[in-house]
């Protein structure tokens, strides 16, 4: 089989008009990037479309470190969908470097399930993950030009400033630095550190606006740190909100592409999922129901932090609706989830399958928590036995769930007919009664023990001692309000990220807190949370290559 470089390299691709009249839009009314992306002006947003047409959020189990193919499968849906007849569009995060040249790979699908150019989606694409940096680091500068400024001085404390440089580079070095070295000219010494953009709090505001208006709300709203007499200071306080956003103007509007089949995608943000909402901007779903009867989207790592996060987070604050759920699993997740080794996730067994079903299960009975419907999608890989499948069948008809084979990394839109079919009928005639798990009026304590007892099914939440003073600080702030975004690892229900399967009788415990006030939600942290990763020690960057004639290779 080729790999991901090579199959999309053979793409014949289509100009990004003809994608985008498959979208009722006119070559004029997009802003060009070359031959095959284009921005989609934030015009052509119609709310009475977005609250029509059928939205389908993508999810999975909780995965492995490979990932179990969550873009993959919504990339192929689309392209299934589309195949079936229906109107299409895949709306989803863009890549960030990081992950591009240290090891997970890019993040643009795989095999014939994928967002093309390829290359270009994994590299610099439209510039949106460098305005972010740009707008971030704007910020940066202009809180040490005012710690050094003599007539505007806020009199900021530097110990206490939250508020860190990006960069979109794995970059472990950059972690903890000390800024203003060199005397009095130079600024004022003090410990900064720079954190991956994707991790940027200006990234998730990006993903949470509506509107440039509602963009310079949230940007103002960014809080920075406190004064030496306690008094907090937000980035409104520093006069550069409107510089901010300038810097943003293009980033706000999301990127339209197409998948291998010349189906249309809409690529727009990437926030991780580990400290933020994990998906992309609500303008870009938006976008996508204003022009395509489905939108299939993804939300990052499992169901329990992913979904979660795209119901309580995404959606509440933006009312999207959405229709159903595609819940991802591979039986090799599920062999882990059994106890398997890791060597061993390609070896078929019906014992260890059986007994790692329980994850599906608890993510399958979380979905109707949010009274949403599912349909299962196995993300077939070679080796995967006909009765290993048959038992994930079996568990998901207890629960009414459609199980279908999902083939579209090895064959394309043709090979998820089966699911789209599945997944249409499910939105169509088996309406879900979306609703949040929780209303934002609890306390935040309220809110976290809602998710982690009836998401994760702990017995209890505990928190440590700066938690609990952080706790205090944030209702002082006025933040109690706020949605929480829960900083926990994706390898477990739990936030030990050793205990697979479906641990009991376990608590969780909040270390600290965050607060992003600006993206609009507090962030509680359960473990050790990377917010600026490093490389692995053969990164991935070392197998790539250039030709003459512009030939890029191992790019995955
Ligand atoms: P996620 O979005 O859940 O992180 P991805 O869709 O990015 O997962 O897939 C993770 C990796 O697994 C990618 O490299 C992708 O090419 C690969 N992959 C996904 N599905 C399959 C499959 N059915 N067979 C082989 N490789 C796959
Ligand atoms: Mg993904």
């Amino acid at each position: 089989m080729l790999t991901d470089i090579e199959i999309a390299q053979k793409a014949t691709m289509r100009h990004i008009n003809e994608i985008a009249a498959t979208l009722g839009v006119s070559s004029d009314e997009l802003e060009h990037y070359g031959k095959y992306k284009a921005k989609l002006p934030l015009s052509l947003i119609d709310l009475s479309q977005v609250a029509e047409n059928k939205l389908i959020l993508v999810t999975a189990v909780t995965p492995t470190p490979a990932g179990e193919g969550k873009t993959t499968i919504s990339v192929g849906l689309t392209d299934g969908l589309n195949y079936i007849g229906k109107r299409a569009t895949a709306v989803l995060r863009e890549p960030s470097l990081g992950p591009v040249f240290g090891m997970k790979g890019g993040a643009a699908g795989g095999g014939y399930s994928q967002v093309v150019p390829m290359e270009d989606i994994n590299l610099h694409f439209t510039g949106d993950f460098s305005a972010i940096e740009k707008a971030n680091n704007l910020l940066s500068a202009a809180i040490d030009n005012n710690l050094q400024s003599k007539t505007r001085n806020l009199g900021l404390d530097p110990r206490t400033i939250v508020w860190k440089r990006v960069m979109d580079m794995n970059d472990r070095a950059l972690r903890h630095v000390v800024v203003g070295l060199g005397g009095t000219t130079h600024g004022i010494p003090r410990e900064e550190g720079f954190n991956i953009t994707p991790a940027s709090e200006i990234m998730a505001i990006l993903c949470m606006a509506t509107d440039l208006e509602d963009l310079k709300k949230r940007l103002g709203n960014i809080y920075i740190g406190n004064t030496f007499r306690g008094e907090p200071i937000f980035a409104r306080d520093l006069h550069i909100v409107g510089a901010m956003a300038i810097l943003l103007k293009d980033a706000i509007q999301p990127n339209l592409v197409q998948t291998l089949e010349g189906n249309p995608a809409i690529l727009h943000g990437g926030p991780f999922a580990s400290i933020a909402q994990g998906t992309n901007s609500i303008i870009a779903t938006r976008m996508g129901l204003s022009l395509s009867d489905y939108v299939v989207t993804e939300a990052g790592f499992g169901a329990d932090l992913g979904a979660e996060k795209f119901f309580d987070i995404k959606c509440a604050a933006s009312g999207l609706k959405p229709d159903g759920v595609v819940m991802v699993v591979t039986i090799r997740a599920l062999r882990h989830h059994g106890g398997a080794l890791k060597e061993d996730y390609g070896k078929p067994s019906i014992d260890l399958v059986k007994k790692g079903l329980v994850n599906l299960e608890k993510h399958l009975q979380n979905m109707r928590l949010f009274g949403m419907n599912t349909v299962v999608a196995i993300n077939y890989f070679p080796g995967d036995s006909d009765e290993e499948i048959e038992l994930v069948k079996e568990l998901s008809a207890n629960y009414n769930t459609p199980a279908i084979v999902a083939r579209g990394f090895a064959q394309g839109g043709k090979g998820m007919a089966e699911l789209a079919y599945a997944v249409a009928d499910m939105v169509e005639n088996r309406p879900s009664h979306f609703h949040t798990l929780y209303t934002n009026n609890l306390s935040v304590q309220e809110k976290i023990e809602t998710i982690a007892t009836k998401i994760y099914g702990a017995n209890g939440v505990t928190y440590a001692a700066k938690a609990q003073q952080q706790l205090k600080q944030l209702v002082k702030l006025g933040f109690e309000h706020f949605p929480v975004c829960m900083a926990k690892t994706p390898k477990s229900f739990s936030d030990n990220e050793h205990k697979i399967g479906r641990p009991t009788d376990f608590t969780i415990h909040v270390r600290e807190f965050e607060w992003a006030s600006g993206a609009g939600f507090v962030i509680p942290i359960l473990g050790d949370i990377m917010r600026m990763p490093g490389l692995p020690s053969v990164p991935a960057a070392e197998g790539m290559d250039i030709s003459n004639d512009g030939i890029i290779t191992g790019l995955s």
